[in-house]
Formats: C-alpha cells, structure tokens, sequence
C-alpha cells in the first residue's frame, strides 16, 4: 500500500489523500476546496462551481489520473471518503466522475442535503452513500473503518485504511475539548490503531493560524455565555455562530436554560438540527420547550422550494416567535443566529442597545471579511464579545495521540506550521 498527499499538507485545506494497495485499487480521503489562495487571500464565494478544466488549469484542482469526466481512464479511482462536512475537506468533491460513489458519515451525508436545500447553486457529489460507523467495508482490496471523531462538523471520522498487511490512519480535523472529546480520548486507547504503519494527523493549532485566543472547551464558551447573560439582564443575548456546528448550539441551549431564557434559532438551524437528530437524543430540535424559531423569510422560501411546506406549517404552530415578540421581550431570549442582512434588521427593530452581539466564530472571519453583521455593529456602534473554542485539538492533545499511536511515520497535515 502506498499513499500521496496531492493537497493539505502544508496548508490548511483543500485536503485531497490518495491511497493505493499493490493491486492497483485506489481510492481518495477528502477532496476538498482550498482556503487560502497562493498569496494568503480568499477565493471568491463561486470557486467550486467553476468549469472542472478551469480549476485543474489553476492549480486549485490537482491532477489525480482516473478522476476526473474528461480523463479517458476514468472512473479509475473506487470511492472518495468524506471525513466530514468541511468545506475544505469535500468541497470539490462534485468535480470526480459521476460514477465516482461518494462516502460519508450519516451526519456527514446529512449536512451535505441540507446544503442542496438551502444553497441549490452549490453542486454537490451525485452519489452519496452512508458509511456505517467502526465497521470495516472493503474498496477493492482496501479497507476502511471510520472511527468517529469530535470535530466542529457533526459526526466526523478518522480514516484507518488497511490493505497488504500495513495501516494507514488519517485524522482529518479532530479535537479532544468539545463535547464528544471522550471519542479521541478513546482512540488512546484504540489498539485498532496502535502502531499503524503512516499516520497522518491534522496540526492546525501548531501553525500561525492556531485559534489560540479562543476558549479552551466548548464547556467553557457555554460557561461565558451563562456569565454574560446574568450579566445583561435587559438585554437579548445574540450569539452569532455556524448553523451546522452542533455541540455551540448546544452550549447556546443549556446557557439558555441555565439562566432562564427562551433559545432562538432560524429555520435553517431547525432543518440542520432535524436532520441530525437520528444521531443523538441531546441534540435540541426546534420543538422542544424553551425553543423558538425566528422566521427568516429567504430560509423559508428555500424550505417551501424543497416541497418541505410541512415542516414550515409545524415549526410556525408550534415554536414561531415573531420580531415583535423579540423587541417586547428582548431579555427573554438568548438566540443562535447567523450574520446575514435579514438578522440585522430584526436587531434594528429590537434597538441595538438592547442586544449582546457574541461573535462565536473564528475571529479572523471577523477580522478578515466584511459582513452584514460587522457593518451593521460598526454602524451601531456595538462592540461584539468574542466567546469561541475552535475546532482542533490543541497541541498537548495532539502530542497525547501521537504518542499513544506511536506510529511508524507520523505526517503532519493540515496546519501551515513551518517545521513540525
Ligand atoms: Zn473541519
């Protein structure tokens, strides 16, 4: 067995790992988009919907023989193996050969039909295919076992590869401080995972980039939250996150319930939560008590475009909280919103200092890139709180797992450090 990196390993994403066995079965871990471009930029928005020619040409797609609906020796490649639902680790993916079958987690799988509700112009892979969890499924003469893993993205995976008496294990982005931390605590112990042969770890927070200003656990940002919103009594606290990241609404709703408020989310949190909600039974679904659904009117439409009108009918019976409803009341609630135009006129209606702006995000998307919600605080004059753990693990955690794995070769990926 043999493997390359074509993407991902000094930079952090476009992850793109080829895996080979001696009889030539060849699969991809990730094919995801790049996040920074050669001169430390951001693509624009529409990148993964350009022409598959014009990325390979940019270099932004790498060439991998048997890949792509052009190359006459494709489909050569068996199955592209999502480890979660990053954009920088399956973003491309709709550029392989339609035959191509993709894999993912059932989490994974779900986010990924989410987004072709609410973001219809974002292609997505055409043959999707749920990959069961800790069990082994065969590629050719590969195997692979998907081992979960706590990430930022719902139910993601480590990869173990195996084929021709060698192991390889990839990590894709994990981190041992969110709220399933007990899962790569796990991997300590994994005897699955002893020894392999290549190990391939993301390092992330050992890179320039590293979030290290932010929180160290997820319990701690719901901890801050609580804080803030015993401190803000008259105030409607409004915690500006990722829809998709579930352990932060999670933090959002038992910081809501510890100090009494009401938490909000929008339709689009309310469909993500849905849909994730055969994972876990502590995942909070907009019909529960103390949650309540703000209506924005361009997610709506999106759901009724998706034939879901049913779905709209029942969170409105059941859950909907009006913009009136929320300037009444605004101390009321605590909710979980994103930065979007339509947000910030809400907050005009709730008056901005009657609202806690908490940019639970990387603070560098703030720093970095203009948004609505930036322009509108600037605006205001209100001055965001930044309550954020980031998604990988931190570096003693890392140097735990590469020590219990004690790997024949250890590769670090994913991380813009300079030497490791
Ligand atoms: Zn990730």
């Amino acid at each position: 067995m043999r493997y390359k990196i074509h993407r991902g390993e000094r930079e952090i994403g476009g992850m793109c790992i080829e895996v080979q066995s001696d009889d030539g079965s060849r699969i991809l871990l990730d094919l995801g988009m790049p996040l920074v471009t050669p001169d430390g930029g951001d693509y624009p928005r529409d990148t993964p919907q350009r022409p598959t020619e014009a990325l390979l040409a940019d270099g932004i797609l790498r060439q991998v023989p048997g890949l792509y609906p052009h190359d006459p020796t494709a489909p050569s490649i068996t199955a592209i193996i999502l480890t979660h639902s990053h954009l920088d680790h399956y973003g491309l993916a709709h550029h392989a050969h339609p035959a191509i079958p993709v894999y993912g987690s059932d989490g994974t799988i779900s986010i990924l039909e989410v987004g072709s509700v609410f973001f219809p112009d974002a292609a997505l892979p055409s043959d999707l295919h749920r990959l069961p969890m800790d069990d082994p499924v065969k590629f050719g003469t590969l195997s692979i076992t998907a081992i979960p893993v706590d990430h930022a993205a719902p139910d993601s995976r480590a990869l173990l590869v195996e084929a021709d008496g060698q192991r390889l294990l990839y990590t894709g982005d994990l981190r041992a401080h969110g709220r399933t931390g007990f899962r790569v605590k796990k991997m300590l112990k994994d005897e699955r995972l002893r020894g392999v042969d290549w190990l391939l770890i993301e390092g992330t927070t050992l890179g320039s980039s590293s979030e290290t200003h932010g929180l160290h656990s997820e319990s701690d940002v719901e901890d801050r939250l609580v804080r803030l919103a015993s401190e803000h009594r008259d105030a409607m606290i409004a915690v500006v996150a990722s829809g998709q990241n579930v352990d932060r609404l999670v933090s959002c709703f038992r910081a809501a319930r510890r100090t009494r408020r009401l938490l909000v989310i929008d339709p689009y949190q309310s469909f993500v939560l849905m849909k994730l909600s055969p994972l876990s039974r502590s995942i909070p679904q907009f019909d529960w008590e103390g949650v309540r659904v703000s209506f924005s009117p361009r997610q709506v439409e999106r759901l009724k475009e998706a034939g879901l009108m049913g779905l709209v009918h029942r969170m409105g019976k059941k859950s909907r909280v009006s913009s009136d409803e929320l300037a009444a009341s605004p101390s009321r609630y605590l909710a979980s919103v994103r930065g979007s135009y339509g947000m910030t006129k809400v907050f005009d209606k709730i008056g901005p200092d009657r609202i806690v702006l908490v940019w639970s995000l990387w603070r560098g998307y703030w720093e970095r890139e203009p948004c609505a919600m930036r322009a509108w605080a600037e605006r205001e004059g209100v001055k965001p709180r930044f309550i954020h753990s980031g998604g990988h693990a931190w570096p003693e955690d890392l140097k735990r797992l590469r020590a219990a794995i004690s790997a024949k070769d250890t590769v670090w990926g994913h991380t813009d450090a300079d030497v490791i």
